[in-house]
């Protein structure tokens, strides 16, 4: 399997426009975060996990010209706004398959109403395939999919454990149940925003925390603001086995 970083930055980005703010105006790549999302590919198939506002541009970046569908964590803006961007593969492919939780399901079909009105549809507009995910595990093509369930501050959110690969974005809180689904999981990714405390997200000693109860053989760490600091200096007061994500990461697994 096949993971690729196409975003690690919070909803905002880094840089935010028009700030002075040293990390936003450092000049390593690695200090540069689209908003997050990551390709997971196996055997013949590609599927990306969240589609924000960078979608277009990560698909050209990462050179990407077919997926097999998209997974949703939750239906926040950074998560969800380069749905109508999937009109090339909708053109080439056809109906495009969506999988997420009924709330989300919702969420879009209000913010996207003409990509599922099915009278009057304007021709040039998508059509998806929706496919709702429960708590239970659900299959991508050949590959058992396992949610994990979370909050972002009150608001349930899934992560995704794909056999030893495990990505969880956005989470404040995990429920020991829930933790214990991850159990054996070689590569683990999860959120880590900033060092001070957020309402809605891990900081970093949080995710730190988290990454031990996990217990995985690696960490990486993503959703990241410019105030974690500069990637090279995050990057070396991490334990040995945790890493900092960056755009264009490519692990295989
Ligand atoms: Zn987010």
């Amino acid at each position: 399997m096949k993971i690729t970083f196409l975003g690690t930055g919070t909803s905002q980005g880094i840089p935010i426009i028009g700030s002075k703010h040293p990390v936003c105006l450092s000049k390593n790549p690695k200090d540069k975060r689209l908003r997050v999302s990551i390709l997971v590919e196996w055997s013949d198939y590609t599927y990306v996990v969240d589609c924000g506002p960078d979608f277009r541009y990560q698909m050209l970046r990462a050179k990407c010209d077919k997926i097999d569908g998209i997974v949703f964590t939750h239906e926040h803006s950074d998560h969800v706004l380069g749905l109508d961007d999937i009109r090339p593969f909708y053109f080439r492919q056809g109906d495009i398959s969506i999988y997420a939780h009924k709330r989300v399901l919702k969420a879009l079909y209000k913010r996207f109403d003409y990509i599922f009105s099915t009278e009057n549809k304007y021709p040039g507009a998508p059509t998806v395939i929706t496919n709702r995910i429960k708590k239970k595990p659900f299959m991508l093509n050949d590959l058992e999919v396992v949610p994990i369930n979370g909050k972002h501050n009150k608001l349930q959110v899934f992560g995704y454990r794909f056999n030893d690969f495990a990505y969880l974005t956005d989470m404040k809180t995990v429920k020991d149940k829930e933790v214990k689904k991850l159990k054996g999981v070689k590569v683990l990714v999860v959120n880590a925003l900033r060092i001070k405390p957020h309402q809605s997200h891990f900081n970093l000693e949080e995710a730190l925390q988290f990454i031990n109860k996990v217990n995985p053989e690696k960490a990486y760490l993503t959703h990241i603001s410019h105030l974690l600091g500069f990637h090279k200096d995050v990057e070396k007061s991490l334990p040995e086995h945790v890493f900092l994500a960056y755009d264009g990461l490519r692990l295989t697994i």
